[in-house]
């Protein structure tokens, strides 16, 4: 599974170009767990808008374990939270950064919360290789 989406480095010169193909077969990343789980909540939400629910049961880790993932990522802006929405007023929860589900509208204080969603915040399908 080797693709080329790390090419962030444009060498704009032939000579570098054959450089950096040697650089890159000694590239060894180190297997750290929490790279490899953000990696794949990112590749999930290329494709889906997903709550922390969906991905919990994709990726088989507890939610609680993925909002801190969540936050980290939403942090970095590699993804965007779609906010939370009341089903009842549909007051919209613009204003929360958390990643969490809140508890109820502070504006009728309905407890029927359409979850926030994740999303990446890269453009579908545009990679650029
Ligand atoms: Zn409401």
């Amino acid at each position: 599974m080797s693709h080329r989406s790390r090419a962030g480095l444009n060498f704009s010169n032939d000579v570098s170009q054959s450089r950096y193909s040697d650089m890159k077969k000694q590239e060894k990343i180190p297997e750290e767990r929490n790279v490899t789980i953000r990696q794949e909540v990112l590749r999930l939400l290329e494709y889906d808008d997903l709550t922390v629910g969906e991905l919990s049961k994709k990726i088989g880790k507890s939610e609680k374990e993925l909002y801190d993932h969540l936050e980290h990522l939403v942090g970095s802006k590699s993804l965007v939270i779609i906010p939370a929405e009341c089903l009842k007023c549909g007051y919209i929860f613009e204003k929360r950064e958390k990643v969490k589900k809140p508890g109820k509208c502070p504006q009728c204080k309905n407890t029927y919360i359409k979850q926030p969603m994740f999303t990446a915040a890269k453009p579908r399908f545009n990679r650029s290789a």
